[in-house]
Formats: structure tokens, sequence, C-alpha cells
């Protein structure tokens, strides 16, 4: 095979430097190749192999965890370009796709067939589906119908030495032999490069009810949050934004939900119930709030979703958003956010939080001013501290995002030494150069 076609100049290295997570690598990559076909990631990896050049597979770069950056010494493969959906089978409700498709052009293309792709990360518009694989990304509807590993049927991988690994089937169930599909999903880009993925469609739910509750303070909507989920129905959305989120959005949005209330929950119900599972939410949110208000308007829904989707980006409009990732037992909400204010007030660090609360998934943000950075300094104490509060709580670093370039200090407390050797030997497996995006996901069980 030919060797592959590496770009140099500076404006294309500087376009792949980083992601969304704020950031930067010291330094340039040494070259990016821009993949059409899976003949271009084979012919990149062997090349990567022979010479042992470490490779960093980059989707759509909207990551929030540093897991696309690249700095001197390796290169860029960028596949956001393989876009296509290969096919769409309105019986079997599947569709199979290529790795740079965007995440919403999914649903937009199940739509006409009365289904939709679950997963709904708020970068829908902008991130893509091999992205979103190799972070096992959330979103709101995850609440109901789990995060992507829920959702992947079969995968097509390029592994290190440019082999291709074909995983799982067309089967809604399937047990012959160890789970690669799951374990490829959520690997970051060290295991293999997935180009090509089967994806489990839904059918476009019936009826929609959505509630929007203001509280005084977010640890009592987190706790409502948490009421919500042992009230046994199953929302499709339970999302969670506090005061100061709510002033960044209506800076921006002309809205008001800053002065209703200092926080805000967010709940839809979807399908045949859905009216019935709101009865009893509306139960459940009455003890904690009278400032509530339910609708089953799609469009009045849709804005009140929207402004969720919005929140990081307004969020970033005050300073560089970094945004933390942390994931509790759902029924620790309300510890959870009372920890993220202590630590603002303790460290001095400005912090916003906004939760995908039906799964437990916290995202403390912090607004970086001038000069900030999230590695060093009160960002890394408040950082820190954020992990230790969810750890003792029995939660996790990362929920969704990954672990990426700027989370691995955490892992051997979160995993331990056991686990980590394993992950560690199955990394060997895989990649025996450890040319896979060395560096993260698992990097301090990496031998050196
Ligand atoms: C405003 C905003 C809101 C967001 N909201 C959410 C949210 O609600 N939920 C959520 O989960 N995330 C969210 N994200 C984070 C981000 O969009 C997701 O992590 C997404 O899955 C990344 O996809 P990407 O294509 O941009 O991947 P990239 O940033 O390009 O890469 C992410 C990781 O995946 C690896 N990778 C990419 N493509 C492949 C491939 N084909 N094969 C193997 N490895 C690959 C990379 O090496 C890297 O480690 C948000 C980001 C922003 C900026």
């Amino acid at each position: 095979m030919d060797a592959p076609s590496i770009l140099q100049d500076v404006e294309s290295l500087e376009r792949v430097r980083t992601d969304r997570s704020g950031y930067v690598p010291a330094t340039l990559p040494d070259g990016v190749v821009i993949a059409q076909t899976i003949d271009d990631v084979v012919a990149t990896l062997q090349y990567a192999t022979e010479h042992s050049i470490p490779v960093v597979t980059r989707g759509a770069g909207s990551g929030l965890a540093g897991g696309s950056s690249a700095s001197r010494g390796e290169i860029v493969l960028d596949v956001g370009g393989m876009n296509q959906i290969l096919e769409l089978d309105p019986l079997e409700q599947l569709a199979v796709v290529q790795p740079g498709v965007l995440n919403s052009a999914v649903s937009e293309a199940a739509a006409p067939h009365g289904l939709f792709y679950a997963p709904d990360p708020a970068s829908m518009t902008y991130c893509s589906i091999g992205g979103n694989i190799a972070t096992n990304a959330g979103g709101m509807r995850c609440a109901k119908y789990g995060v992507t590993r829920e959702s992947v049927l079969a995968l097509t991988v390029v592994l290190a030495d440019g082999s291709i690994l074909r995983t799982g089937g067309n089967t809604i169930k399937r047990v012959s032999g160890y789970d690669l599909t799951a374990l490829m999903i959520g690997s970051e880009g060290t295991l293999g490069v997935v180009v090509e993925a089967t994806l489990r469609l839904r059918p476009i739910p019936h009826h929609v009810s959505t509630l929007s509750a203001y509280f005084s303070d977010v640890v009592d909507a987190a706790q409502c949050a948490s009421a919500i989920v042992a009230s046994g129905v199953q929302p499709m959305i339970l999302e969670l934004m506090d005061g100061k989120t709510l002033d960044a959005l209506d800076d921006h949005n002309a809205t008001d939900h800053g002065t209703r209330g200092r926080a805000m929950l967010i709940v839809q119900t979807d399908g045949y119930g859905a009216r019935e599972e709101m009865d009893v939410i509306e139960g459940v949110v009455s003890k904690a709030t009278s400032s509530f208000t339910a609708t089953s308007d799609a469009a009045q829904s849709e804005t009140l979703v929207e402004a969720r989707r919005g929140a990081i980006p307004a969020i970033g409009r005050r300073g560089t958003a970094f945004v933390g990732d942390v994931g509790v037992p759902r029924k620790h909400l309300g510890e959870m956010a009372r920890e993220i204010v202590r630590i603002g007030d303790e460290t001095g660090v400005d912090i916003y939080t906004i939760a995908h609360a039906g799964d437990g998934n916290l995202h403390p943000i912090v607004a970086l001013g001038p000069g900030e950075a999230i590695h060093t300094g009160g960002p890394k104490e408040a950082m820190d501290q954020m992990f230790w509060a969810a750890h003792r709580l029995g939660g996790t670093l990362t929920g969704e995002h990954g672990v990426g370039a700027l989370k691995t200090d955490w892992l051997v407390p979160e995993l331990g030494d056991h686990a980590l050797g394993l992950l560690s030997a199955i990394k060997n497996a895989f990649d025996p150069r450890g040319i896979l995006n060395p560096g993260k996901a698992i990097y301090p069980s990496i031998p050196a």
C-alpha cells in the first residue's frame, strides 16, 4: 500500500492541534493525514507502525478532555471527512455509518422513517459518531435510552498494525465471545480507529411532555432530581442548571431564567405514557417548589431543551470554559452539588454547574480567566477537590467526556493498580508498540 499523504503546513497543523477542552499543547504535531477511505486509514497505521510514529485519531475535534490534542512527534489521522451514511434499514431499525458522520445527521436521515438515534450530546450538530463511540458519549436523552454503548451494534475498526477487525453484528442480542464492541466504545482512540459503525435506531416518541421548574438554590434542585429518579417513573430528559448558568444564558438569549430562580430543572417524558409519568413528576416537584410549568407544546419544549444545549457556549462567552464531568450515584446529587459550591467558595474559582441529573452526571464548569489554565493553580486545585468529592460519594472522574489528556492524574485512585494493569495488558494486545493516542485515557499504567 502507498505511503499516506501527510500535510505539514502550519495552517493544517493548527487546525488539528487541540479540541474544545481549552487545553492547547505547547507544540504542533508533525503532520496530519486527511483520510477519505478505509484504505487511507490502513495505509496511515501501517506507515506509523513501521516508523513507530504515534497517531492521534481525530473526529470533529469537539472533545472536552484533550483526547484529540496532538503535539510534536505525533501525526493526526483526521477521519472527519469519512462522513457517508452507508445504509439505513427501517425494518431492522439500524443505520450503518462512516465515523465522520455528524451525530444529528443520523437522526435527520432516520426521521422520514419515523426513527431517531437516541444519544444526543449537546454538541450533536458538530460532533462525529466516531468521536461519540471513542468517548462513549452521553446526552440528554440518555437518561432513558442509555449512552452510546446502548446504541452501537457493530463496528469495523482498523488496528494499529493496519489489520481490520469486525465486531458485533446486526442482532440486538449476541454473547458469542468477549464483547469487543463494548471494549472499543470509550477507548478514546487508544485501541484502534473506528471506520464504520452499525447504530441502533429507535421509534420517534409518539408524544412528549416537558416541565421546567425553578428552585431557590442548586442543592434543592439536585435533591429534587434525586426524588424524581426515586419516584419510579423514567423521564427521557432530566437536566439541571445552576443560577450562574441561567444568568449566562439570559445574557445571550434575552430570557429571564435567572430571575425566576437560582437553579432550574428541565424534565421531559415521552411515549404513550408521557402525560401520566409527568403527573407523577409534578407531584414530586410540587413538594420542592411552587414555581414550575408543564407543557405538551412541541415548540415550547424545544426552546427549553435548546437553551440547555446552549449552556456551555453561553458560559464560554464569560471565559474559557473547562468542563468537568464527574458522576455520582443519583441519590447523592444534592451532596455533590453542595460540594461544588463549597469548592468554588474555598478555591475562589468561578464554577458553573450543569448536569445530566438523570444519569448522576454533573458538569462543574470552570470559566478560566486570562492567563489561567486548567492544569495549574486554583483551577487544578478545584478539579482535584471535585474528583475527591465525587470519589467519596462512590462516583467517577468522568461520566461521558473521557479521561483524555487532562484527567490521567486521578486514574490510579479511581481504578486501582490491579484494574489498570489489566487495561495495560489489553492495550498491549491491541497496540503492542503503543502508537495509538499515547498519553491519553489509561496513561499512568502504560510502562515507559
Ligand atoms: C458545547 C459542547 C457540548 C458538549 N456536550 C456533550 C454532551 O452532552 N455529552 C457528551 O458526551 N459530550 C459532549 N461534548 C463533548 C464532545 O462533543 C464529545 O466528547 C464527542 O463525542 C466528541 O466527538 P468528536 O467527533 O468531536 O471527537 P474528537 O474530539 O475529535 O475526539 C474525541 C476522542 O475520540 C477519539 N476518536 C475520534 N474519532 C475516532 C475514531 N473514528 N476512532 C477512534 N477514536 C476516535 C479521539 O482520538 C479522541 O480521543 C460537548 C462538547 C461541546 C464543545
